[in-house]
């Protein structure tokens, strides 16, 4: 179906970016266009009716690393990459903070524990031998003395079984995921960034002038500059660079008549997380599980994942009581062989900002924002 000479006129005209994807990343891109340049005209071409990728869908922890994950990345990758890495997150985390608010986001700094069971007692003891390193290193990026710290007494408050040792983290905090993208979609559009939904991208060219994109419904519009921002969907747009799309399922209590629990837990080398939300606890991970079949940009739960998620809520969680899942779903991750996330042109006119990780709540507005600033360059 072509467009008709009002529709191009009245909507696409005269757009200097266009942004694919309004996820977090995506948003942070546009509201720092119009930071930079409030006269700029920004488009967000989002293919869902909600932003439906991770962005809406993840457990909201704004987090950083916990120690067996830094010390997994501290085997492949320098002192340096690991905690340059940190720093992002951290600033991002206070980008973010900053931007949206900690009442819209409903900040709380409830503090983090990781989860040692019998099996993790090697993982937990190189933990203790490393903790005073972590804690200079860490004091020195984000100014807090002994951010980590062994709290395995806490065990018995939470009522977990099956754990041996916990280590805290005083510095981690929680989100509410679904706020913060409302005030995040409130902000672009109180700055003048238009955003069409239900525009899916099936192909972008470069030509002369500018970049063609081909929409689902036929469409073929034109830009000046395009940021691509659509992490674990990248691929289906292009198809080079390294970015794997991860499937993460998730699970959510009813309201529970006593929730013990209060904090984001990382557990089994946080492939599994869990948090409390409203007097419920959400839970997700479990992707190790099913590695091949998890590497997926479709939506969708596997009876091997929910009975691995429902099996950790029985059995180590929440042993003391009986408790009903109110529901289920899953989100998609980008990833790829190091956790640096991708923000470069790919050609002239086109820029990608993608490979968020784990940890796009922490990282996406810094990487939105470089998305943003390195096609404000080329303008
Ligand atoms: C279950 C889960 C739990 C997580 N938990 C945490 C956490 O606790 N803390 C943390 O820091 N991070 C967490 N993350 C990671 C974090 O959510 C992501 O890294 C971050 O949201 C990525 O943001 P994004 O904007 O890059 O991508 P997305 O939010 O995925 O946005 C990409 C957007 O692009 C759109 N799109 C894709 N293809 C097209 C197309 N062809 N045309 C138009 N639009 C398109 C999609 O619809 C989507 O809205 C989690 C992720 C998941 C899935």
């Amino acid at each position: 179906m072509n467009l008709s000479y009002w529709e191009k006129e009245s909507f696409f005209r005269n757009i200097d970016v266009a942004i694919i994807g309004s996820g977090i990343v995506g948003l942070s891109a546009a509201i720092r266009l119009k930071e930079l340049s409030p006269k700029l005209e920004i488009m967000i071409l989002e293919r869902g009716s909600l932003p439906i990728g991770a962005s809406t869908r993840n457990a909201g922890f704004a987090c950083f690393g916990s120690m067996t994950e830094l010390l997994d990345d501290l085997k492949i990758h320098s002192e340096d990459i690991v905690f340059s890495l940190v720093e992002k997150r951290w600033k991002g985390l206070l980008r973010l903070r900053n931007r949206v608010g900690d009442t819209n986001l409903k900040y709380k700094e409830k503090g983090g524990f990781e989860l040692f069971r019998k099996e993790d007692v090697l993982d937990f003891q190189i933990c203790v031998d490393q903790i005073d390193f972590f804690n200079k290193k860490f004091n020195s990026i984000i100014g807090q003395r002994e951010v980590y710290k062994i709290a395995s007494k806490r065990i018995l408050d939470f009522g977990f079984e099956k754990i041996e040792h916990l280590i805290h983290n005083q510095a981690e905090g929680q989100i509410h995921t679904g706020e913060m993208m409302k005030t995040l979609l409130a902000i672009a559009q109180e700055k003048g960034v238009k955003i069409l939904n239900g525009v899916s991208i099936k192909n972008l060219n470069d030509v002369e002038d500018g970049v063609e994109l081909d929409t689902a419904e036929g469409w073929n519009l034109k830009f000046k500059k395009v940021l691509v921002a659509t992490n674990g969907f990248y691929k289906t747009l292009i198809d080079h660079g390294d970015v794997i799309p991860a499937r993460n399922q998730v699970i959510i209590t009813k309201p529970l008549q006593n929730n013990p629990i209060e904090g984001t837990f990382h557990y089994d080398k946080g492939y599994f997380y869990f948090r409390n939300i409203d007097n419920r606890i959400l839970l997700g991970g479990g992707r190790n599980l099913a590695k091949k079949e998890e590497e997926t940009s479709e939506f969708g739960t596997t009876k091997i994942i929910q009975n691995a998620l429902s099996e950790l809520l029985k059995n180590v969680i929440l042993p003391k009581q009986k408790f009903e899942i109110e529901s289920t779903w899953s989100g998609i991750l980008g990833v790829g062989q190091t956790k640096k996330p991708i923000v470069r042109s790919i050609s002239k006119n086109i820029s990608v900002a993608v490979r968020l990780g784990g940890m796009g709540v922490a990282i996406g507005s810094l990487v939105g924002e470089e998305g943003a600033e390195l096609i404000f360059r080329e303008i």
